[in-house]
């Protein structure tokens, strides 16, 4: 496995991957990978002969008084991880390297971006839609794979592509969980011994809707519902706990047949974390 750090050296070795007529696959990530990042590594092998991994913490993605700073930083262990798993080229610029002094541009997408995380966290998927279009011209794959896990994300990433016409396939990976449920997540090193108990509570809140919405009950009261059980859980604040179309993310009132999401944002302790689950 290559170790780049600088656009000239990315260049060159991106050149050599089309030299050799091998088609490339991305996987964007800010590190601290768990077995969820290596499950879309995995998905990126089965599908390109070659895998770029990014690991690059996004500034420009993080509100003022977000967890930027305490973001876990473990180049070497991920590098090992990305080594033993195949991985070609590891991506890992500076903050320097990504937005020089004079950096001016930004991207707004519309859409699938209010609500949910965009309405909680102003500004971020600005600099999701950013940083992913830069890591596009950096590294130039074929395509690249993203979790499901953050479905606003992809959701976001799939409106901006196709508005842009960006030549790169988007590939969504489903969620993987640890064997209790909870949601696989680098922000879950942050929780204690009880919080991280206490947190199961937000993929049981999603599953017991799921179930009761396809029992035909009012979608209304069973998210009300959801929101209580996870607040009587410990969590102390819920940012929202949505019945969406799978698609344009539109809020859901009632079963149309086209796919809905579940999508669930709340508080334990200092750690957000999110979670959704398909309805169908
Ligand atoms: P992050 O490093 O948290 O920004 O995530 C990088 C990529 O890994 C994103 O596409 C995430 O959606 C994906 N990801 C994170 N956690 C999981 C998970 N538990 N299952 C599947 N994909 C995940």
């Amino acid at each position: 496995m290559q170790t780049i750090n600088s656009l000239s050296a990315l260049r060159a070795a991106t050149r050599a991957i089309k030299a050799a007529d091998k088609s490339l696959a991305l996987v964007p990530t800010m590190g601290a990978l768990h077995a969820g990042h290596l499950e879309l590594v995995e998905e990126a092998k089965r599908r390109a002969d070659a895998v770029a991994v990014s690991i690059f913490v996004n500034p420009t993605q993080f509100g003022p008084n977000e967890d930027l700073d305490a973001y876990p930083r473990m180049l070497e262990e991920d590098s090992a991880k990305l080594r033993a798993a195949g991985v070609d080229l590891l991506w890992a610029p500076s903050v320097s390297e990504v937005y020089p002094e004079g950096f001016a541009t930004k991207i707004h997408v519309a859409g699938p971006s209010s609500g949910y995380c965009g309405g909680a966290r102003p500004g971020h998927f600005e600099g999701v839609a950013l940083v992913v279009t830069k890591l596009f011209n950096q590294v130039e794959p074929d395509l690249a794979c993203f979790g499901e896990k953050d479905f606003q994300q992809l959701a976001v990433i799939r409106q901006f592509v196709r508005d842009l016409d960006i030549n790169v396939e988007i590939v969504g990976v489903p969620i993987v969980r640890d064997s209790d449920g909870l949601a696989l997540s680098s922000r879950n090193a942050y929780l204690s011994a009880q919080e991280r108990a206490a947190a199961l509570a937000l993929p049981q809140a999603l599953q017991k809707a799921r179930d009761a919405i396809l029992a035909g009950g009012q979608i209304d009261r069973i998210l009300a519902s959801a929101t209580d059980d996870v607040l009587a859980a410990g969590f102390s604040n819920v940012d929202y706990f949505a019945l969406a179309d799978a698609q344009t993310l539109q809020p859901v009132t009632a079963l149309n047949g086209r796919p809905t999401r579940l999508l669930a944002a709340a508080k334990i302790g200092k750690t957000r974390l999110i979670d959704n689950l398909a309805v169908e």
